[in-house]
């Protein structure tokens, strides 16, 4: 059993604290919202009255938190947590942000820091079967891994500090082009009079098969529990794609990569959230191309 900091108990954060309190843990929570503190403490958290008392005398303090801004501001600013947390704790931040911020509070915080960013929605934070993506030192991953592992079923330690988040920015780069790739084969075969069964048949058994697909199929029908059998309700949301295509631009402009593909999904999220798509899952973008 560790003592456990969390901070940021949101649709993701929450179910993750509690995962670790039912693992047994004493988990010691924190949010801006004090009905999400509660929330936590009936599933065996305990409430902390701020970030800093959340860090404070913990083993492991885990953020997930919106964004950069907020991560900075809970590490370093006013949150204090770095500062409140024991010298040989390890600190973990799980939201998705930019590499160059993860690198700078990673830097400052005085302390063994990772990022370690998730995949895998809030269904997967609730299942406790995340997969983590982590940068940051060796030691530190070792030592957090067996908690990953109970809010998770993966935890890959991607390299060092930054690392987690240039994966996850990669990895939803091509999600994203594979998603609309689909529609598009979608849209297609309706035109073409080719049932949606029939092309998810062949697709799925050929070159053209994908996690966009055999998982998340953005039709109703040959995968019963993809977003599209319920209205397009997320699942994950086409804001928070847009999010993470903006967090990979940003990393391919740092470095001067070219990314055709990841910038044309970009301005296609963009153009279906600026549409009023925001809040439907990512795959509901199939109904906008449609119209196209
Ligand atoms: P959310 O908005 O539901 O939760 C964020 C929480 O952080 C909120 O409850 C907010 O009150 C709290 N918060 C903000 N600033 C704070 C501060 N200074 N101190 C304490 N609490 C603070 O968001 P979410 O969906 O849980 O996502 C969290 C992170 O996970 C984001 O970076 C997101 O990109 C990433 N993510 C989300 C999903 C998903 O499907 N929702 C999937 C993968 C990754």
């Amino acid at each position: 059993m560790a003592r456990i900091g969390f901070v940021g108990l949101g649709n993701m954060g929450g179910p993750m604290a509690r995962n670790l309190a039912k693992a047994g843990h004493d988990v010691r929570a924190f949010d801006l919202v004090p009905a999400l503190v509660a929330r936590c403490v009936e599933g065996g958290c305990v409430a902390a009255a701020s970030a800093a008392e959340a860090a404070r005398g913990a083993d492991a303090v885990f953020t997930m938190l919106p964004a950069g801004a907020q991560v900075r501001e809970a590490w370093l600013g006013a949150g204090g947590m770095a500062a409140a947390s024991r010298a040989n704790a390890v600190l973990v931040d799980c939201s998705t942000i930019d590499v160059a911020t993860a690198r700078e509070v990673a830097a400052a915080s005085g302390r063994a820091f990772l990022d370690a960013p998730v995949s895998g929605g809030v269904m997967g934070a609730e299942a406790a079967t995340l997969a983590f993506m982590v940068g940051g030192p060796g030691g530190a991953f070792a030592q957090v891994e067996p908690l990953l592992r109970q809010m998770g079923r993966a935890a890959i330690h991607c390299g060092e500090a930054g690392a987690g988040q240039a994966a996850k920015a990669c990895n939803n780069m091509v999600l994203a082009a594979t998603m609309i790739a689909t529609c598009e084969a979608f849209v297609l075969a309706e035109k073409l009079g080719l049932t949606h069964q029939a092309l998810f048949e062949v697709m799925s058994r050929s070159s053209g098969q994908s996690w966009s697909l055999t998982t998340y199929c953005p039709v109703p029908g040959p995968v019963p529990a993809s977003p599209a059998n319920k209205g397009y309700a997320p699942g994950f949301s086409a804001a928070l794609m847009l999010k993470d295509l903006g967090l990979a631009a940003e990393a391919a402009a740092a470095v001067g990569a070219a990314t055709p593909m990841g910038s044309r999904a970009l301005e296609m999220y963009r153009a279906f959230v600026d549409d009023g798509g925001g809040t439907k899952d990512f795959s509901g973008i199939i109904e906008r191309m449609r119209g196209l």
